[in-house]
């Protein structure tokens, strides 16, 4: 296809849609306010955009023909997924100028090769229909997050999405072998090679995953699949102190090895909130103690020993004193409970006042004092706010998330937000850890990437950018700010 525009710039917008709705059908053009206003409001509600228009193609030649249409107008291209990042990235900023193309429509399994233990999906694909997708074929995917329900693979692939199994599998990053991606001049590259070996020059696919939208369109991937384990054990484990999170994970690490698959952490001022706040939410153990590790093993050999293994290490730390009780999922319904105490630690804060949300990552080893010392800089600065520090820990990734509950106070809070962050991350950096471990930069965390990372490290991301988009089309504004 090829366009050429007048010179009003409403005239050129005005073909360009028209041109648009020829690719993908008039209904898959949305133009009007009611419809489009879905795809402008960010998950948390901290971020609103305008679009042109919302274009749902259905075929990665429709999606091509889209970016060469958008590229002939020299209008912004925002991908996105399912819209449930955290920072911003894939909502238009609010000029109203660019058109934001929508995965949702393709969501093909395009093939499943059970021998070679990988599937090929399209971009569009929700994460947890992928999961049912190849459960039904006794495979497995291990990604697995909060908004399982919502996001999709492309998505997944744009911000490198982590989540609960980084500990055995790695992000997703680790998980996808190839790539097909709609680049900013509208050719379409088809890296879907469904290979674990392949040295032949740069490794584009590496470039694309967790670029944020802003190196092109993913529209298809080749993901590794696993074998099911053959038994999940999960269990709560009670402790007194931060400073015992390090030889509790070592322990663990130890004795049950690549076993172990999840461990993450729950402050018990968390957990007891959580369930005051949100029905169905229990705390995992009668007593209540100051930090609960949630932890899970997978086994995979045929003959699994099932809970045995992790019953001799529980005893151990037990006995050791590390930590204070335990208890291991009697039931499949005792396991989801434990994972909705997890969740409902996200779910309840927005119930809970103003948030201000930090996703840290430091050495495993550090983890605890990194907490405890984060703690003491926040009391400084903000003293009294509601300190919620949780998340995967056995990764090195903290989500430390502060909230102010009085009404009156949260203006003052939320203008100390932006000094709370710089004294944080720069313990953070004192840690040598990161200031975004697993959500990306988007729009809400540019001005950190700025100032927390080399010269060096950013000239070359600029220079990354320019050389895939000279235009400067896609996701304007995030990771760095608009010229
Ligand atoms: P979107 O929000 O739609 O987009 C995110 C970014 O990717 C944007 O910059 C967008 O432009 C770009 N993008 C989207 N699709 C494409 C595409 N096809 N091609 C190119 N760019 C694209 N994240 C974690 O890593 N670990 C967690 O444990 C985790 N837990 C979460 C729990 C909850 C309750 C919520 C709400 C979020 C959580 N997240 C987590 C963040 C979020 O779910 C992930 O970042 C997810 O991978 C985003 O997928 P999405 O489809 O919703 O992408």
């Amino acid at each position: 296809m090829s366009i050429s525009y007048g010179q009003g710039s409403e005239c050129r917008t005005a073909k360009l849609v028209l041109a648009l709705r020829g690719v993908v059908g008039a209904e898959n053009c949305i133009v009007d306010d009611e419809h489009k206003a879905r795809y402008l409001v960010d998950w948390r509600k901290l971020y609103s955009g305008k679009t042109l228009a919302v274009i749902r193609p259905g075929t990665t030649e429709e999606a091509a023909a889209v970016v060469r249409a958008c590229a002939a107008a020299n209008v912004g291209v925002v991908p996105q997924g399912g819209n449930t990042g955290l920072v911003g990235g894939a909502i238009p900023i609010s000029d109203g100028e660019e058109i934001i193309i929508s995965l949702e429509r393709m969501n093909r399994i395009r093939a499943l090769d059970k021998a070679n233990y990988t599937v090929t999906v399209e971009a569009g694909c929700v994460l947890s229909r992928l999961h049912n997708v190849v459960a039904e074929a006794s495979l497995f995917f291990p990604l697995s997050l909060g908004a399982e329900g919502s996001c999709q693979i492309g998505g997944n692939l744009a911000t490198n999405a982590g989540g609960n199994a980084v500990l055995r599998y790695g992000s997703i990053r680790n998980l996808a072998l190839g790539l097909e991606v709609v680049l900013p001049n509208g050719q379409i590259w088809n890296g879907l090679r469904a290979l674990r070996k392949d040295n032949a020059g740069y490794d584009l696919r590496n470039l694309f995953i967790g670029s944020e939208g802003t190196l092109g369109l993913i529209t298809a991937a080749v993901l590794q699949l696993f074998p099911p384990p053959t038994h999940i054990t999960t269990c709560v484990l009670g402790f007194p102190s931060l400073e015992r999170l390090p030889d509790i994970y070592g322990f663990l690490r130890e004795r049950l090895s690549y076993g172990l698959s999840a461990f993450e952490l729950m402050p018990g001022h968390a957990v007891d909130l959580a369930s005051e706040t949100l029905r169905g939410i229990r705390r995992p153990m009668r007593a209540s103690h100051p930090y609960y590790a949630l932890v899970e093993v997978s086994d995979f050999s045929q003959d699994a020993v099932g809970n045995s293994a992790v019953e001799a290490t529980t005893m151990e730390l037990l006995e050791r004193q590390l930590i204070s009780d335990a208890v291991i999922a009697a039931s499949a319904a005792q396991r989801r409970d434990f994972w909705k105490a997890r969740e409902g630690i996200v779910d309840m804060q927005p119930l809970l006042g103003a948030v201000a949300k930090h996703d840290i990552s430091v050495p495993v080893s550090n983890i605890g004092s990194f907490i405890s010392q984060a703690a003491e800089v926040i009391d400084k600065i903000a003293p009294g706010v509601l300190q919620i520090a949780f998340g995967h820990v056995g990764d090195g990734n903290i989500h430390l998330n502060l909230i102010e509950r009085e009404n009156e106070k949260m203006s003052a809070f939320r203008a100390r937000a932006q000094e709370i962050g710089v004294a944080l991350y720069d313990l953070v950096d004192a840690f040598e850890g990161s200031f975004s471990a697993e959500h990306g930069i988007g729009q809400l965390r540019r001005q950190d990437l700025i100032s927390r990372r080399s010269s060096i490290e950013i000239d070359v991301m600029r220079a990354v950018k320019r050389t895939i988009d000279p235009q400067g089309l896609f996701n304007r504004g995030k990771l760095f700010a608009t010229p």
